[in-house]
Order: structure tokens, then C-alpha cells, then sequence
């Protein structure tokens, strides 16, 4: 029986089960640029060359191998219904094999293509993950919050990851308390960043620029700084860099910001790994092997892999359990209705740590997790915008952003928008976080240490007014009842002025005009 593999663009990884199961001999590979699936959200420019780029470097890598790979090129008019209904007929292909996709609406995609196609359609199992995303479903549908903590030890245990005789290596599960060094201890460290490995783009990547040019001219963002691997081989030698060059201080300076530096001691693989071009227990066996070599203390290695077999993993499982209960898109727990302002597309704000956050955004498609979290997310939380449009944003603007990763991240995380689903309490601040981890606020225009008026840091007032508008609703979370302590102690006139900064400075912001 003839045989082809739809492989997505997400899916580049040579354990794509779906690629396996092929005879390499009588079989093809068929993998389509769809220019109506990529016009279907405003993405950054940058990421629609890291994936047609990527997608092309994976048929050289396939044909090498000895695979038939059929690939439609970007063109008006092209689709994945189409491209794959001509190409199965070409090759009179009588079963097609697609890995399962990440994300919902491509799943819902692929169960309904046996019938628009006529032929059978097997979906097998998905090989970029570590989690078997039925189990999790079955374990954990229904609960009103999971707890990560519980799961990257249960991950941990599973795989013998940093186990030693049944216990965690170095004593303790977690070392994240050893991971918060502030902006000032940073500096006076005296630790240098070192420069990342930068791949020279190559004839596809110059290719692909230009193409995107072509189709996409008035997308967000810029190919001008695209630094990224396109390759497997690129791939590996990015991840290679950081191991050697920047985990050791990973770990210490994990949410440290500096307005002038945009990875710090970050690895940026999330955009390569996403993409399978590098795979997660790949990037686990490095980190281990640097601590073993004793180049990398615990501290930095446990909270690296956390990030990959914790973090990465449990955000997977919770997208999936979400969505099979209903659609976790539309999860507005607070009512929450502001448009998100205009300025997240330019970045002109006086926020100075918004402005440059952003500026970064545009200019890269990255900015790591503290600035995401704390800054950009922390933001439209506290001024009440809606969470689909600030998940939105991040899904376009982002590099390393798909719906199974994103979603997550930013309707649960960061926007506590699943009532506390994915974190136990919001992740929101005044700027005192953002005042002690970075420098942002030495050239801010705002005070940080002003609590309302003109020149106060609009962090602190929205943070109380955020805290006084939604108490129904959170002071009986237990991990944030001495705060509302706090706030009891406040008088009625500087709650009153704190309400009042807060209408005027929210009242002042320009909605977009992009999304409705
Ligand atoms: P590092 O700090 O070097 O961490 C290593 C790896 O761990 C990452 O590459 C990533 O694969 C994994 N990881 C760490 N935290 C998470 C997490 N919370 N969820 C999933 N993987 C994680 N990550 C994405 O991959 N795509 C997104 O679209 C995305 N959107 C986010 C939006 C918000 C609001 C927040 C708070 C987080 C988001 N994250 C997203 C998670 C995290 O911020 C990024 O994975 C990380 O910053 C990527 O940079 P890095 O590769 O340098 O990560
Ligand atoms: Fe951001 Fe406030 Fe600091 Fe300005 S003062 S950089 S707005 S936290």
C-alpha cells in the first residue's frame, strides 16, 4: 500500500512518528507552505522565515536520507486541503500518516481530512514530547488547579533525570530560591555576557527573506536581526553554545533584566525545539553532562531542566486538558475587557521597561520569561485587558509562539484567566520587582518609589487597584492573604488616590485598532 507522511511545520524532528512508519523506498514525504494558514494571525516576520526556512532545510535533509519529499512552495492560492489532495492524487497515495499535531484546530484539521479526502488517514502518536498527552488528559480533567512542582518531580522520577538513588541530586528538588539575583548583583559581579553563535544565513534563508518580503510585506517585525539556526546542525551547535558558554550563570540570573541585553544567560532554543530541531532530552543530557564535568553548578543545570521537562512538558498537558473540557481561549476570569493599548505595537510609551520590552519584541521576536511575565504581562493584567487580546499578541509577536505554548502561558500563567488553573495566584507586581531585578527604572521617566500622582510608576497604583477590584475574588487565595493585610492597612484617602491614578492613567491609554 502506498503510503505518504504529512509532516507540518512544526513537526521537523527525524522522530516524527509519523516519518518513521514510512518506507522510505515506496513511500513520500509530502510537506506544504500553506499561505492561507500563515495570513491567518499577523505573525512577525522573523518567525514566518525561521518556519518556511526551516521547513526547506528539512526537505534537503529528508531527500539526503533517500526520502521522496513532494513540497509546494509558498504561492497565492496554496493550502494544506489543496496542496495534499493533488499531491495524494499524483502519487495515488492510498493512506496518509500525520504525527498529531500540537495544537487543537490542526487536530480538528486532520480527523476531518479521511472524509474530505476518501482515503484512510492514521494519526499517530506524537514523538516531540516527553508526556503522553491522553494519560494526562485522563489524570488530570476536571481539577480546579494543577501544581507543577508535583508533576516535574513525578517527570523527574519517570525519566531518572538528576536521580540518585531514588533521591534528587545535590539534596534538593528545587533550587529556585538560589535563582533571583537582582540587576545590582549582577553588575557587581562583573560577569561578562558572552555573544551568542550566530549561523551565517545561507542561499535558502536569503530565499525565504525575500519571500516573505514578498507575501508578507506589512507583517509586524523584521528579518533585519534573524539570528537563528535554520538547520539541525545550526540547531545543535546553538544549543552547544549555550551549555558551554552561558548555563553555568544561567541558573543566578535566570530573572535578571538589563535594558540593553536581551538573552542574558538564556538559551533561546524555545523557537529550534518547538520546531523539532532540537529535541527536549537532547538539551537535558547536555545540561547534566556540564554538571557532571563540573562546568555547570546545580543551581543552574536542576533549573534548566526544570524548565524543559517541568515547565515545557507540564504546559503541554494543561493546554490539552483545558481544551478537551472546552476552549481555553475564551477563559476570562476577572471580566477583564480593555483593548490592549496601541503602544504594544510600537513600543512609545514613557513605561520605560514597557517601551524597551517592546522595542525588543519587534526588533527580535524574543524577549526572555522575566520580561514576558513581569513586565508585559504584568501590565495588561493590571490595567484589565482581555485576555484573548493579549494572547493574541503574544502569539503573533513571538518567535517560539504556537497555540499549545502560548495559550497556556499567557491566559493561564500570566493573565490568571483559568481562575488558577496553571499558577496558584497571579503573577502581578508593583515595580518593585521590576525596580530591584533590572535597570529599567534608573532611565524611566516614571518614579518607582512614588505610589500615585503624575510621576509615580503607574506598576504601583494599578497593582492596588487590581488587588481592591477583583478581592471578591482573591483574598480568600491563601497565598496572597497578607497582601490584602497590607491593603486593610491602607487609609480611605490613599485608597481614594489610588482609584483616582488609576481611572486617569487607564483613561489615557489609546485602545488598538488591530484586533476587535
Ligand atoms: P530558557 O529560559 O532558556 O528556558 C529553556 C526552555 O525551557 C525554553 O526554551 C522553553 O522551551 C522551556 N520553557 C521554559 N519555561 C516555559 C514555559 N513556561 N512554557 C513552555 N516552555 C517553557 N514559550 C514558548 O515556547 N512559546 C511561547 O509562545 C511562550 N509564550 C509565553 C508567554 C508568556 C506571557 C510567558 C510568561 C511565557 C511564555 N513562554 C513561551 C514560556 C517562556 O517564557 C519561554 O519558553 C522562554 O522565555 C523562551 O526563551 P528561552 O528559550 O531563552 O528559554
Ligand atoms: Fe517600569 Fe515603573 Fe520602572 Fe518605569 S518606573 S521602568 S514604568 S517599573
Amino acid at each position: 500500500m502506498k503510503q505518504a507522511a504529512w509532516i507540518l511545520g512544526d513537526q521537523l524532528s527525524l522522530k516524527n512518528s509519523a516519518l518513521q512508519q514510512l518506507n522510505s523506498q515506496n513511500d513520500i514525504v509530502v510537506m506544504i507552505e500553506s499561505l492561507e494558514h500563515a495570513r491567518e494571525l499577523n505573525h512577525h516576520k522573523a518567525k514566518l522565515m525561521l518556519c518556511f526556512s526551516a521547513m526547506r532545510h528539512f526537505r534537503e535533509e529528508l531527500s539526503s536520507k533517500g526520502y521522496t519529499v513532494c513540497y509546494e512552495e509558498l504561492g497565492e492560492g496554496k493550502n494544506f486541503l489543496e496542496g495534499l489532495r493533488e499531491t495524494l492524487k499524483a502519487h495515488a497515495v492510498e493512506r496518509l500518516l500525520v504525527m498529531a499535531p500540537h495544537e487543537i484546530a490542526t487536530v480538528r484539521f486532520a480527523q476531518s481530512l479521511p472524509q474530505r479526502l476518501g482515503i484512510e488517514v492514521v494519526i499517530t502518536p506524537n514523538t516531540m514530547f516527553l508526556t503522553d498527552r491522553d494519560e494526562f488528559i485522563k489524570k488530570h480533567k476536571g481539577k480546579k488547579h494543577l501544581i507543577l512542582e508535583n508533576y516535574y518531580r513525578e517527570m523527574r522520577k519517570k525519566l531518572g533525570v538528576l536521580i540518585e538513588n531514588g533521591k534528587p541530586v545535590g539534596g534538593e528538588w528545587n533550587y529556585d530560591k538560589h535563582n533571583r539575583q537582582s540587576a545590582k548583583a549582577f553588575a557587581q559581579s562583573k560577569l561578562k555576557i558572552p555573544p551568542i553563535w550566530k549561523p551565517e544565513k545561507d542561499e535558502i534563508d536569503k530565499e525565504v527573506e525575500a519571500l516573505v518580503e514578498q507575501f508578507f510585506p506589512n507583517n509586524i517585525g523584521t528579518t533585519k536581526h534573524f539570528h537563528l539556526p535554520t538547520k539541525r546542525r545550526d540547531a545543535e551547535t546553538f544549543l552547544d553554545d549555550f551549555i558551554e558558554n552561558r548555563l553555568a550563570h544561567f541558573g543566578d540570573f535566570e530573572d535578571t533584566m538589563l535594558k540593553d541585553e536581551l538573552i542574558m544567560f538564556h538559551s533561546v532554543i524555545s523557537p529550534l525545539i518547538n520546531i523539532g530541531l532540537i529535541e527536549p532530552m537532547q538539551c537535558v543530557e547536555k545540561a547534566i553532562a556540564q554538571y557532571e564535568n563540573g562546568r555547570a553548578p546545580i543551581n543552574s543545570v536542576e533549573g534548566f531542566v526544570r524548565q524543559i521537562i517541568g515547565w515545557r512538558e507540564f504546559i503541554y498537558g494543561c493546554y490539552w486538558v483545558k481544551m478537551s473540557e472546552g476552549d481555553y481561549h475564551e477563559e476570562n476570569y476577572f471580566n477583564h475587557t480593555r483593548p490592549l493599548p496601541d503602544f504594544y505595537w510600537t513600543g512609545e510609551t514613557k513605561m520605560n521597561c514597557l517601551s524597551k520590552a517592546i522595542q525588543k519584541v519587534l526588533n527580535f521576536g524574543y524577549t526572555h520569561h522575566i520580561e514576558r511575565l513581569m513586565v508585559l504581562g504584568n501590565f495588561a493584567l493590571l490595567a484589565g485587558v482581555q485576555p484573548k487580546q493579549i494572547n493574541r499578541w503574544f502569539w503573533e509577536f513571538y518567535l517560539d509562539a504556537y497555540d499549545w505554548v502560548v495559550t497556556p502561558n499567557v491566559i493561564g500563567m500570566s493573565q490568571f484567566a483559568d481562575g488558577g488553573f496553571v499558577a496558584t495566584k497571579p503573577y502581578c507586581s508593583g515595580s518593585g520587582y521590576i525596580e530591584k531585578m533590572s535597570d529599567y527604572c534608573k532611565s524611566c521617566a516614571f518614579n518607582p518609589k512614588e505610589k500615585t500622582g503624575e510621576k509615580a510608576c503607574p506598576f504601583n497604583y494599578l497593582y492596588w487597584d487590581f488587588l481592591m477590584r477583583h478581592e471578591a475574588k482573591l483574598r480568600s487565595n491563601n497565598r496572597i492573604t497578607m497582601i490584602y493585610g497590607t491593603l486593610d492597612r491602607k487609609s480611605n484617602e490613599e485608597k481614594r488616590a489610588i482609584r483616582h491614578s488609576a481611572e486617569t492613567f487607564l483613561s489615557s491609554l489609546k485602545p488598538n485598532t488591530y484586533y476587535t
